[in-house]
């Protein structure tokens, strides 16, 4: 898929006042500073499209865009909340989960995996709770170009034998790097590919 067109539509923290539309959603989740805003804007060739984990109040929120006025890309917020103290870390996790649970055009949720780390138990549980909700998803595993092959081969081989310890049948999962747009082309002709389904 060619993107041709990308742009900001709206932030809210209310499911609710989210776009009323019918067009497909593929929503984009991981712990912050997984990559998420690089990986976004790499996808949309929009340099300040997503912003960093460094702006404040962004991170909080969930963000819509508009691509090629035929499909929304929703930047949702960072999981791993621990510096938000108890009632800020309730009330985002609410709005994630109402937002994935209840949104009936999010057509797939991409799961960031920072593919440096060894499997997180905050990802692996997240990932469970996707699946015993029946939430269609897939991996996309960060900042290949920080690797060398074989160690990201050895790391993502790690990270698919745990996912093969919880599940008979393994997400679709996807490479990326927002430094050479590693998984670009892959990740938006999956897209096109369901939503010519
Ligand atoms: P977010 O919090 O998930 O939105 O993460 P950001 O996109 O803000 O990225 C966090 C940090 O990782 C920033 O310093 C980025 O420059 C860096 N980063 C993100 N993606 C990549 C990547 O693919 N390769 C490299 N080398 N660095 C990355």
């Amino acid at each position: 898929m060619e993107i041709s067109n990308a742009e900001f539509v709206i932030s809210n923290t209310d499911v609710t006042k989210c776009p009323k539309s019918t067009l497909p959603e593929y929503a984009f989740i991981g712990r912050s500073n997984v990559g998420k805003s690089s990986l976004i804007n790499m996808l949309t060739q929009r340099k300040g499209l997503a912003m960093t984990s460094s702006t404040p109040g962004k991170t909080m929120l969930i963000n819509h865009f508009i691509v090629n006025n035929e499909w929304y890309l929703v930047d949702l917020p960072g999981y791993g909340f621990a510096r938000r103290g108890k009632a800020g870390m309730e009330s985002l996790r609410t709005l994630i989960e109402d937002y994935i649970l209840e949104r009936e055009q999010m057509t797939n949720l991409f799961v960031l995996i920072d593919s440096r780390l060894e499997p997180q138990k905050i990802d692996l549980e997240f990932m469970e709770w996707l699946g015993e909700n029946g939430v269609p998803f897939s991996i996309i595993f960060t900042k290949s170009d920080k690797l060398t092959s074989g160690k990201l081969k050895d790391n993502i081989n790690r990270y698919l034998k745990k996912l093969r310890d919880q599940w008979e049948e393994l997400p679709p999962y996807f490479v990326s790097s927002a430094e050479n747009r590693l998984g670009r082309k892959e990740i938006l002709d999956y897209i096109e590919s369901i939503n010519n389904g």
